[in-house]
C-alpha cells in the first residue's frame, strides 16, 4: 500500500492533538473555514494525483531505462544516499517553484493559508506536472523507481510535523534539519522572511546556498501570500495565479512578453501591463486575515459535509485499483463538486444552498443504486439525512433574511 495513505491516520491523530492543545492554550491557531480549505486542497491533490502521477512515474522510469549509468543495488546505504539526494533535488524543485512565475502558480496553494497549523501541511497543489524533471539526476545515477517513490513519500511525511506553532526552537537540531521554527519562516510573508528556507528534511542546503533565515523573536511571522487569495474556494486556490498570468499574457503587447511572463521571476509583469493594469500593493501593517461570518449551523453543516467527503475520498483512494472507469471518474467528479460546493457555503454564496441540495439528493440516489459496505452505507445515510435537516434550517434562515430585506426596502 502507498506509504502516504498509511500515514493518514497518524496525520489525523496529530491534528486532533494539536486541536486539543489549541483549545487548552487558547492559541486560536485553528479556524473551521481555513482548516476545511486546507484539508480539501489535500484531498483534491491526492485525488487528482491519480491521473497526474502517470506522467512523472513514466518519465522517470523511461529515463532510468535509457539514461542510467548503472543500476544501484537495494542496500541500506543506497537508500540513505537516495534519501539525502532526493532532498537536495527537492531543495531546487522547491526553490524554483518560488522563483519562477508558472511554477509559483502551482506551488502557491501550499502558501495560501493565513493560518499555520498541521492542516496547512496537507494543503497541496493539484496542478504539479513538471516536478519530476528535478529528480532526473537520480535516474541517471541509477536510483531505481521503487526507491525514488519510497524516499519521496518519506520526505513528504517528514514535512508534515513542521507545520505547527506549538514547537519552539530545537537547539542543535535547527542547524541540520528543517524544523517548525525554520519552516514558520518559510510560510511567512514578512519582508525579512519571504522566499527563505526551502529545504524539505535538511536545512543544510539553505545554509549552503544562502537562502537561510532564522526566526526572530521580535519579528512575528505573518502567514499567507502577498496577493491574498480572499476565497474559500479550493478550485480557485489552485488556479488563481495561472489566471493572473493568462490575463497578463493576453494584455501584453509584445510577443516576447506574452512568452516571458510565464518564465520570468515570480511577480514579474510586462511594463505595459504593469502600467495599464496595476495590482494593489500590500501593506503588511494593515494586514487582516480573510474571514466570512458564518452561523454556527453553517459551520456544523460544513464540518459534517467535509468529513463525509473525506470518508468518500479515503475509500476512493483505497479502492481505486478495483473500480471501473465510470466509477473512478464519477467519484472524482463528485469529490471536486463537493469541495467547490462546501467552499461556496463557507463564502455565504447565494447559490450554495441549492448546490448542496443537489449534492445530497445525488448521494441518496447513489446510495440506493450502488452497493457499498453496510457500515459505510449506515454512516453515509445518517450523515446525509442529518445534513439535509441542517440544510433545511439554513434554507429557512436564508429565506427569512431575504424576506426581511424585502420588507425593509
Ligand atoms: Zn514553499
Ligand atoms: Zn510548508
Amino acid at each position: 500500500m502507498n506509504i502516504i495513505l498509511m500515514a493518514i491516520p497518524f496525520f489525523f491523530l496529530l491534528i486532533i492533538i494539536e486541536l486539543v492543545l489549541d483549545k487548552v492554550r487558547h492559541t486560536q491557531y485553528y479556524r473551521v473555514n481555513d482548516s476545511i480549505n486546507s484539508l480539501t486542497a489535500g484531498v483534491l491533490s491526492r485525488v487528482t494525483g491519480i491521473a497526474r502521477r502517470v506522467i512523472p512515474f513514466s518519465m522517470y522510469a523511461l529515463c532510468f531505462d535509457y539514461l542510467s549509468l548503472t543500476v544501484l543495488p537495494d542496500t541500506p546505504w543506497i537508500w540513505a544516499m537516495a534519501f539525502v539526494l532526493y532532498d537536495f533535488c527537492y531543495y531546487w524543485f522547491h526553490r524554483l517553484h518560488h522563483e519562477v512565475n508558472v511554477l509559483w502558480a502551482s506551488h502557491v496553494v501550499h502558501h495560501s493559508s493565513e493560518e499555520y497549523n498541521l492542516t496547512t501541511a496537507l494543503r497541496q497543489t493539484s496542478s504539479g506536472l513538471v516536478g519530476w524533471i528535478f529528480y532526473l539526476p537520480m535516474a541517471v545515477i541509477g536510483v531505481p523507481v521503487h526507491i525514488l517513490v519510497a524516499v519521496g513519500a518519506l520526505n513528504l511525511i517528514y514535512q508534515f510535523w513542521v507545520h505547527t506553532q506549538h514547537v519552539p526552537k530545537l537547539g542543535w537540531y535547527e542547524w541540520i534539519f528543517v524544523t517548525p521554527s525554520n519552516h514558520r519562516v518559510h510560510h511567512a510573508q514578512n519582508q525579512l522572511y519571504i522566499d527563505r528556507n526551502y529545504g524539505g528534511v535538511f536545512i543544510l542546503w539553505d545554509r549552503l546556498f544562502g537562502t537561510f533565515q532564522e526566526e526572530q523573536e521580535d519579528e512575528k511571522p505573518i502567514y499567507g501570500i502577498r496577493k491574498a487569495l480572499h476565497s474559500w474556494n479550493p478550485l480557485w486556490a489552485n488556479v488563481h495565479v495561472y489566471t493572473q498570468l493568462l490575463q497578463d499574457c493576453r494584455h501584453a503587447q509584445r510577443w516576447q512578453d506574452k512568452f516571458l511572463v510565464w518564465f520570468k521571476p515570480t511577480g514579474w509583469r510586462p511594463t505595459d501591463v504593469e502600467k495599464n493594469y496595476p495590482l494593489a500593493k500590500v501593506d503588511l501593517n494593515q494586514f487582516k486575515k480573510f474571514d466570512v461570518n458564518l452561523s454556527i449551523n453553517s459551520k456544523v453543516y460544513c464540518s459534517l459535509q467535509h468529513i463525509l467527503t473525506l470518508v468518500i475520498a479515503v475509500m476512493f483512494l483505497l479502492n481505486v485499483g478495483s473500480m471501473t472507469e465510470w466509477q473512478k471518474w464519477g467519484t472524482m467528479a463528485f469529490i471536486v463538486f463537493s469541495s467547490y460546493s462546501i467552499g461556496s457555503i463557507l463564502e455565504n454564496r447565494e447559490f450554495a444552498v441549492v448546490l448542496e441540495w443537489l449534492k445530497n439528493i445525488l448521494v441518496c440516489m447513489a446510495l440506493v443504486m450502488i452497493s457499498v459496505p453496510s457500515w459505510l452505507a449506515v454512516i453515509l445515510w445518517v450523515a446525509t439525512l442529518s445534513s439535509m435537516l441542517l440544510l433545511w434550517d439554513l434554507w429557512q434562515t436564508r429565506r427569512g433574511k431575504l424576506t426581511a430585506t424585502a420588507h425593509t426596502q
